[in-house]
């Protein structure tokens, strides 16, 4: 079920501030997929519980064609948002799907899942993210699991002012997003934002947040004296006691809305230890995930 509706935009009373702007790190994971790392490790325990953005878009077969081959994950959450293109998704416990413009997948990989997304297309644009969400210690050893959400299950909301949100995770303006999870209680919007228009999102005073701004043009975050973020910049909003959330405020002259995904959730305030696709909390649990990967009891 698509909710398409036209909620009144609630204005926040105090906005966030923009504290840093951080340009992604061209790099390439899978076999050969060329992305931009956003979020990249030293952000872990800034931007706690997630552990990292990565953006993918091109039109060029060469740079998403290799895929990500059978890999192993323990101890967090995948959420893989497809704008264009498809993959083909497959993991050890059996879930096969089909990532399609516009849907979700959300991956809990818990004590362990080997998984595949392989391009279902040898031509034409791939673009998306993939978002890690860490798992609180005592949620880490958990059963995977595995869930896709089609294009019209995730909700949909178009605002007067012609700005329009796709509420992926948690909610916005009253509305449930298609995921909403407890502990880190993650909120990711999909925000498409015409020239001049302002949205105003309410965000939890204690959670860290962050805003990337992937087409359209430059969108100008934050109250009084905004802090212009132009396209493929992410701004790490700064953590105030006295903010009830953020504006973002689309650069008048654009010739195409800006899109923006903003991303906030609770942080854990717990360890990060990290080796490639296990993260634990401590170096220890690391080898033991290794270990258990070699001798094969990652496979669900
Ligand atoms: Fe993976």
């Amino acid at each position: 079920m698509n909710t398409t509706t036209t909620p009144v935009q609630t204005p926040i009373i105090r906005s966030r501030a923009v504290e840093r702007i951080v340009r992604g790190q061209p790099t390439s994971d899978g076999d050969g997929v060329k992305l931009t790392r956003v979020l990249t490790q030293p952000l872990q325990k800034r931007l706690d519980p997630f552990l990292m953005l990565d953006a993918f878009g091109s039109d060029a077969a060469s740079d998403y064609i290799g895929g990500f081959p059978s890999h192993p994950h323990r101890g967090f959450e995948t959420v893989t948002i497809m704008l264009e293109g498809r993959m083909r998704h497959q993991d050890s416990v059996g879930n096969v799907g089909l990532l399609e413009p516009g849907s979700v997948q959300w991956m809990t990989a818990g004590r362990g899942i080997i998984h595949s997304e392989m391009p279902e297309q040898e031509e034409g644009r791939m673009a998306g993210f993939q978002l890690w969400v860490n798992l609180a210690a005592r949620d880490k050893m958990t059963a995977p699991a595995y869930r896709d959400v089609a294009p019209a299950d995730v909700p949909a909301l178009a605002l007067g002012n012609g700005v329009r949100l796709r509420v992926i995770a948690g909610s916005a303006l009253g509305v449930a997003g298609a995921v909403t999870r407890p502990t880190t209680e993650p909120l990711v919007l999909d925000i498409t934002l015409p020239a001049g228009q302002t949205f105003d999102a309410a965000l939890p005073a204690g959670h860290n947040a962050f805003v990337y701004v992937y087409g359209g043009g430059a969108v100008d975050v934050g109250g009084d004296a905004p802090t212009r973020v132009d396209s493929e910049r992410m701004a790490v909003l700064a953590n105030d006691a006295q903010a009830d959330g953020v504006r973002l405020t689309a650069d008048a002259a654009l010739a195409h809305p800006a899109r923006v995904l903003l991303v906030a959730g609770a942080p854990l305030n717990e360890p990060i230890a990290q080796y490639g696709p296990f993260v634990m909390n401590t170096t220890a649990q690391i080898h033991e995930a290794v270990a258990d990967f070699q001798r094969g009891a990652l496979a669900g």
